[in-house]
């Protein structure tokens, strides 16, 4: 495959690459994500032993979102760069994130029961 994939958040301080495939892209309509992103959120999901932080690490802060979820952020600017599920396995990273060209595609939504009446779901 070409080189890594690349994220970081807006002010840089925090950088990311992944070693290998991520999924497309997966719309999150839970209300967790539509309040932590101010809108739902747009992940691709890489696994846990892809991922490598590359600076910033001692920067990084997480914020328990839910028993089963913590959510990786910039305390400098403020953006977050990615969810962890607590799973052990997988690491769910925020599209808007990621250095162009992605080459990433829709795959899907998810909890499209709680999504926002202001809005309707996208890729349909
Ligand atoms: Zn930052
Ligand atoms: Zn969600």
């Amino acid at each position: 495959m070409a080189g890594a994939i690349r994220g970081r958040c807006h002010c840089g301080a925090i950088q990311y690459q992944v070693n290998g495939e991520l999924t497309g892209v997966i719309h999150c309509h839970c209300g967790d994500c539509r309040r932590w992103h101010g809108h739902y959120a747009a992940y691709a999901v890489a696994s846990l032993a892809d991922f490598e932080i590359t600076q910033g690490s001692d920067k990084l802060k997480w914020y328990e979102s839910s028993e089963r979820a913590r959510r990786g952020f910039c305390p400098e600017c403020g953006s977050s760069i990615f969810k962890d599920n607590k799973d052990g396995e997988k690491i769910v990273l925020s599209v808007g994130a990621l250095d162009a060209p992605t080459h990433l595609a829709f795959l899907k939504n998810i909890f499209e029961d709680s999504k926002g009446d202001y809005y309707t779901l996208p890729g349909a």
